[in-house]
């Protein structure tokens, strides 16, 4: 990748810093053309850098010298064709990063005063895209990470004895040793706080399931603890540490010998009743997932986390729905790796 030589430019801090930076359409084109463009201008058709032609009447095109190619700041982004001014986008993904918990349709729609719920809908249907980067890297490597599946959503009651209709979820998290930057958990733990995780819904808890995902996830050698349960049977021929717990039985060891990783799973669980009162579809679970992600991974730089969604957003592609209902990230053809100071 190459090095950038003009820096990103910084993220507002607090409400009057969003309104100084953003009174009007020309200061959102602005900075939206410094995230999607940071070493200025490529012509999306042929590559040539440059200065493009510009038209006071048109401000949204950019105009290839050497092609003559016209490219709308938002073509190919997740504002791709919108109608909406980006006062309105740039004032959701402030809303969206802002906020802890993040932010439901209806509540979007009265804050914006947007007259229909599903412009509302639609727009943080968009921008959850822009909380995925694509290739994002594989976390561990010289940090340990814990291992677990966790069951999410739906209930279990009435359905007999081991019967569920809670979605299987591979939860992974990265084990940083001290005090973390900002205590934002009581529980965190003495020596230890929760790095990066990764998280992804699965169909069932096989041997061969649980190797895809740490193999997609996680960096080859790193040490792995889990509790002792067969699926996690493979992680040595892999190639990793596997530390795992040998009592199978006593709960109170296993939360002692992998505590980050219920936590984790704790708070996923909260922050989906919580912010969505458990009403997620099953087919929309990663798609929450990737947002629970990105807000946790985020949490000591959540105002920075405004420009890395509207960066990432400028770099996927339009979302469809079937991208959005599989909880997938449309990848631009000519994506450009993110430098890892949007990485999570
Ligand atoms: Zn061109």
């Amino acid at each position: 990748m190459q090095a950038r030589s003009n820096p990103l430019p910084p993220a507002p801090t607090n409400l009057l810093d969003f309104q100084t930076m953003f009174p009007d359409e020309q200061a959102c084109r602005d900075y939206l053309v410094q995230v999607r463009w940071p070493d200025g201008f490529v012509c999306p058709k042929c590559g040539v850098a440059g200065e493009p032609y510009r038209n006071a009447s048109r401000p949204l095109v950019y105009e290839c010298r050497s092609c003559r190619r016209q490219t709308r700041l938002t073509a190919g982004t997740m504002m791709h064709r919108s109608k909406i001014p980006l006062r309105y986008w740039f004032w959701a993904a402030y809303l969206f990063s802002a906020q802890t918990s993040g932010f439901s349709a209806l509540e979007l729609k009265k804050q914006l005063g947007l007259k229909r719920y599903e412009t509302a809908y639609m727009l943080l249907r968009k921008l959850r895209a822009g909380t995925t980067r694509p290739h994002a890297d594989k976390i561990g490597g010289e940090y340990a990470v814990e291992f677990d599946v966790a069951f999410v959503g739906g209930r279990t009651k009435g359905l007999g004895h081991g019967k569920t209709k809670k979605t299987m979820v591979l939860v992974a998290v990265e084990m940083r040793e001290g005090k973390p930057p900002e205590d934002i958990n009581e529980k965190a733990k003495q020596s230890f706080y929760a790095g990066r995780i990764r998280l992804r819904k699965v169909p069932n808890r096989k041997a061969e399931t649980v190797d895809k995902f740490v193999q997609d996830w996680i960096e080859p050698g790193t040490a792995i603890l889990t509790d002792g349960d067969a699926s996690f049977g493979n992680l040595s021929a892999l190639g990793f540490v596997h530390l795992p717990m040998v009592t199978k039985k006593d709960p109170a060891k296993i939360e002692g010998w992998v505590p980050l990783v219920h936590l984790v799973i704790s708070n996923l669980k909260a922050w989906i009743h919580g912010t969505f009162h458990g009403a997620i579809r099953k087919k929309h679970l990663q798609t929450y997932l990737n947002e629970y992600t990105y807000r946790f991974n985020r949490r000591f730089s959540r105002m920075a986390s405004f420009r890395t969604l509207l960066q990432i957003g400028t770099q996927v592609g339009p979302v469809t729905y079937a991208a959005h209902y599989a909880g997938r990230v449309p990848v631009r053809e000519n994506f450009t790796r993110l430098p890892a100071d949007v990485d999570s």
